[in-house]
């Protein structure tokens, strides 16, 4: 068995005779069954990840198309979007946006068209390699205009339901891609990073003016204490937060002793600091003097002295006379900091709610390049970019800087690194700034309630996502951030008049007739260029410059795969939504979220019914697999070494396809090639060989008619057809890795127990009817088995299939018979040849025998060397005690219920059984002979020996009958072909042998 050439030769074979074209066109006009492929970027070479999704992704059309239906599997490419663009950057020298507006976005949007591809003939060698068919010939690909076209009707489609909106408010940015990013872009990214927090003091403006009956500071200065965790967003202060129920306390600073003495000389005398009473621990576990306690409504209205005073002497600033004061505030708790928040409503989500309630002024001093404009004077044209040699654990360097102008200016408190969790752009590794600016979205809010209800539609594999992490996702929903402020993507179709007037084009054809222009693709630097005359004033409409996050793309492939609705209407009906879909757990929040809330906004309803949620392949130490470590094997080495079969059952038995990780294990797949494949092997060489020594012929549907047969026949259809009752119903349950599962033991059964105990059927039998059973068992056997595993070890089966069942046909002319086991129906159950009992009693007589060898293993009795009695504690099927009396090698088994143990074996050895345990030596002895002689396993031979003549007085007869010897001399035999002088249990014994 060489499985790694098979398979290349079995590749041939369904590329010479488009097996897999046929598998879906010999469906034609039978019922669809819907799968969408979630499609992968050409710009890297296949991964593990890629290959557990492929796997998965094939035994599931492999098996349903066997169950009848007609399957198509459409092969995407994935070309949009910033992993693409960050690629054409690194290979362009770019490092920031201005640069690729510098160079041209026609330029720089040919140059990622050119690099998205690049990699396609890599992945095409190694999916046909896995097995996976799919048509990769007629694939569609995001960049296409069809596909872009369906977009833009699905975007208009949304329009006009009223579920897109513009607004301004805060959102996560990449300042080095210099754009927006959706809620599960940013879920992505979260790293735990060490920051430097400051606690900052904001000088409260009426000293001594009346405010003593409330106890602000007399004498010195009173300062309000602030903790922020990024020093950088300091000039943008406007306001304080407290909250109003709080308990606010005001402490003195003589016996005040901070932790570190440094910062504690730096601390004026006589000032006085407030902060919440319960934050007091942040002054460390020294003295301290609280001077008095109130609540924090009396804080309510006070102004403080701005920290910097570029804006706030800018009376020209919206909203001047409300900043620089204290405020209440809900979200204001005293689980960290100081109970006091410092208020930038340009960066936080919090901050910019109750700037917009408060009627705050807005400072927004960072660009969203993440450069400092040029009022702040101090930090102007500074970079947030934490650019330490590259090392994004390094605190922001301006963090620093922020700092040491606080120090100078009397302005700090404390400070300290503070390690916390942070979102960082998923593609570029650059932290992420909260930032407010404008930004289209879907609203997913208005269709929550609906996307909840038709999620119950959907089953899941593992069922606990479905309430769990999807569902968890969906409740938590919020409206979809679906601008990008970048070039290489589906752009939005909005064009917009200086008058306000909009308009959104849902198909190409709207825009050409609206512009009088003809439009040839629908990328950025085409349509920028497309105007539009307005219909409410002389102006001119212009297309809003942001394009669509590339998750607007993936959640519309059901649609824009088949350039619905400009085409193929009829076939998108019959195929939405589809029945299946598979990817990796980070899909829960991204292109299944995405699809289900498209598809409940266009379709109301679900976008698939059952979806497979695979888990990650990690390096067998549970590392993840690094390239740089090569701590993994290159899986194309694996296909040569194992074949790709014994991948895929592995990858499929394994946890990974029910979203559990997998610590890979080359180990594994060698046992599992051992133990399944060469096992299974073996029994199908056993039958050919024999089969064609008999010149056996198979009957056509042969199990119909009833033949007089075996236990053991009877036992091996029954454990097949429990076998594939199991297999059908695992895989109706999406539950890859029970079906896949099931096949070893049925295998072990097989091998090691039925074949193991018919041998003699097949070669020494008389019998041409018993034989005839034999055969055609275990012939049915191996076909239907090749037809169960075909889905799952495709290449395996198809040779045993061709080899057993088509090679015959062909013989004999039949047409009827498929030329692949892919063209196949799947076994469905027989569920009148199902004996449970049978099955239990079977099981039983396994284990009684495991259990007696393993008492003859313990007292080191070999299995030759018969013994007298197995007792054992329970009833076994009578039929069945002669085979465990022959594995066993006792003369009796009895039943004795009192007994202690299950299993007890008389181990006393008396003169005779030794010598008929000899007698075994010797026939092993003389059939190893045989074999060394060359003879052929029918052979009919002359035997002569000299020694243990006892044994022979007693066991000759027997001694013949196993060697097939004809005739036996206790001498010499003349002209003998083969002799050997050997040595039985201490003793000499020499014999000859001569084929007659
Ligand atoms: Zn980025
Ligand atoms: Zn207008």
């Amino acid at each position: 068995m060489n499985a790694p050439k098979m398979e290349e030769v079995i590749l041939e074979v369904w590329d010479r005779e488009k097996i897999f074209e046929r598998s879906v066109s010999g469906r034609e006009g039978a019922k669809r069954y819907s799968f969408y492929d979630g499609p992968p970027f050409a710009t890297g070479t296949p991964h593990y990840g890629h290959i557990v999704a492929s796997v998965m992704k094939d035994v599931v059309p492999r098996y349903w198309t066997m169950r009848g239906f007609q399957v198509e599997r459409k092969w995407g490419w994935d070309c949009h979007g910033l992993p693409i663009e960050n690629i054409a950057e690194k290979a362009l020298g770019i490092t920031r946006k201005k640069d690729i507006e510098a160079m041209g976005v026609q330029k720089f949007n040919d140059f990622c068209r050119s690099t998205v591809l690049q990699y396609v003939d890599e992945w095409k060698k190694v999916i046909r390699r896995v097995g996976r068919w799919a048509d990769m010939e007629h694939s569609y690909k995001t960049m296409d205009r069809d596909f872009m076209e369906s977009v833009w009707w699905v975007f208009k489609e949304l329009w006009d339901k009223g579920l897109i909106y513009e607004s301004y408010r805060s959102m996560h940015i990449c300042p080095r891609c210099e754009t927006t990013l959706s809620q599960s872009e940013v879920a992505e990214g979260y790293k735990d990073i060490k920051d430097l927090s400051v606690v900052a003091k904001f000088e409260i403006k009426e000293q001594g003016t009346g405010n003593n009956e409330q106890g602000m500071g007399e004498e010195g200065k009173t300062y309000l204490l602030a903790w922020t965790t990024t020093p950088w967003t300091l000039p943008g202060n406007v306001a304080l937060a407290i909250h109003r129920d709080t308990v606010y306390c005001e402490i003195k600073n003589e016996k005040l002793k901070m932790k570190n003495e440094e910062e504690y000389s730096k601390i004026k005398q006589g000032e006085v600091y407030v902060l919440a009473k319960d934050r007091l621990e942040i002054l460390g576990d020294e003295t301290y003097e609280v001077v008095r306690e109130f609540k924090g409504s009396d804080l309510i209205g006070k102004s403080y002295k701005p920290l910097f005073d570029c804006y706030s002497k800018d009376e020209k600033l919206p909203n001047c006379e409300n900043g620089w004061k204290i405020y209440a505030a809900e979200f204001v708790n005293t689980e960290e900091g100081t109970g006091i928040v410092h208020i930038a409503p340009a960066f936080g989500e919090d901050d910019m709610e109750l700037g917009k309630k408060e009627n705050l002024p807005f400072v927004q001093h960072v660009n969203m390049d993440g450069t400092i404009k040029s009022e702040v004077t101090a930090f102007a044209g500074r970079d947030l970019s934490p650019k330490a040699k590259g090392k994004v654990e390094e605190v922001r360097e301006i963090d620093l800087d922020v700092k040491k102008y606080l120090d100078e200016h009397s302005l700090l408190f404390t400070s300290e690194k503070y390690p916390h969790s942070y979102p960082h752009c998923w593609r570029c590794d650059t932290p992420l700034l909260n930032y407010a600016t404008s930004s289209w979205f879907v609203k997913v809010l208005a269709i929550k309630e609906n996307a909840l209800e038709y999620a119950k539609d959907i089953e899941w594999v593992p069922t606990h996502i479905k309430e769990g992490r999807f569902g968890k996702w969906l409740e938590g929903a919020r409206d979809w951030s679906i601008s990008r402020q970048r070039y290489w993507a589906s752009v939005m179709p909005i064009w917009k008049c200086e008058c306000g007037e909009m308009r959104v084009f849902g198909s190409v054809r709207e825009l050409e007739e609206a512009s009088g222009k003809e439009v040839p693709d629908l990328h950025k630097h085409i349509v920028d260029e497309i105007t539009v005359p307005c219909e409410q004033c002389d102006g001119v409409m212009r297309r809003v410059p942001d394009v669509l996050d590339t998750w607007f793309d993936s959640g519309s492939m059901p649609y824009a795969e088949k350039h619905y609705p400009f085409e193929n209407a009829e076939k998108f009906d019959a195929g939405f939504p589809a029945e299946f879909i598979a990817e990796g757990i980070d899909q829960t929040r991204a292109w299944f979220y995405y699809l289900h809330i498209i598809a409940t906004a266009l379709k109301r309803k679900s976008a698939f019914h059952h979806v497979i949620v695979n888990g990650i392949v990690l390096a067998e130490d549970g590392k993840k697999m690094s390239k740089k470590l090569k701590n993994y094997p290159d899986p194309m080495l694996l296909f040569d070494k194992y074949g790709a079969d014994a991948m895929r059952l592995y990858l499929l038995g394994s946890p990974v396809v029910a979203a559990e990780n997998l610590n890979f294990s080359e180990k594994e797949i060698s046992e599992l090639e051992r133990n399944v494949f060469r096992m299974l092997w073996n029994s199908y060489s056993f039958f050919t060989l024999y089969a064609n020594v008999d010149k056996w012929e198979p009957k056509v549907k042969s199990r119909k008619s009833k033949v007089e047969s075996s236990i053991l026949d009877r036992w091996i259809v029954s454990e097949l057809q429990l076998l594939i009752k199991e297999v059908n119903k695992a895989m109706e349950a999406y539950e890859l890795n029970r079906a896949a599962r099931v096949f070893a033991p049925f295998i072990d059964h097989l091998s090691n127990w039925y074949i193991r105990r018919n041998r003699k059927r097949f070669w020494k039998n008389e019998n041409d009817s018993d034989k005839n059973v034999a055969y055609q068992t275990l012939y049915d056997v191996l076909v239907t088995l090749s037809k169960l595993m075909a889905p799952f070890t495709p290449f395996l089966a198809e040779e045993m299939y061709r080899n057993l069942s088509l090679r015959h046909s062909r013989e004999i002319g039949n047409p009827d018979v498929p030329e692949s086991v892919h063209l196949t129906d799947f076994p469905v159950a027989d569920e009148s040849l199902i004996d449970e009992e049978l099955n239990d009693e079977m099981r039983k007589a396994r284990e009684t025998v495991r259990k007696g060898l393993q008492r003859r293993a313990d007292d080191g009795i070999k299995v030759r060397q018969p013994l007298q009695v197995l007792s054992i504690k329970y009833d076994v099927l009578e039929d069945l005690l002669d085979i465990i009396k022959e594995e066993v090698n006792v003369k009796n088994i009895v039943v004795n219920k009192e007994q202690e143990s299950n299993v007890v074996l008389d181990t006393n050895i008396t003169p005779e059984l030794r010598l008929e345990g000899e007698a075994r030596e010797i026939i092993r002895a003389i059939q190893e002979g045989r074999k060394k002689a060359g003879f052929n396993v029918e052979d009919r031979i002359a035997l002569g020996y000299s020694g243990k003549e006892k044994v022979f007085e007693l066991f000759g007869d027997m001694i013949a009958h196993e060697v097939l010897a004809t005739e036996v001399v206790s001498s010499e035999v003349a002209e003998a072909e083969y002799t050997e002088a050997t040595n039985i249990e201490g003793e000499s014994f020499n014999f000859w042998l001569k084929r007659v």
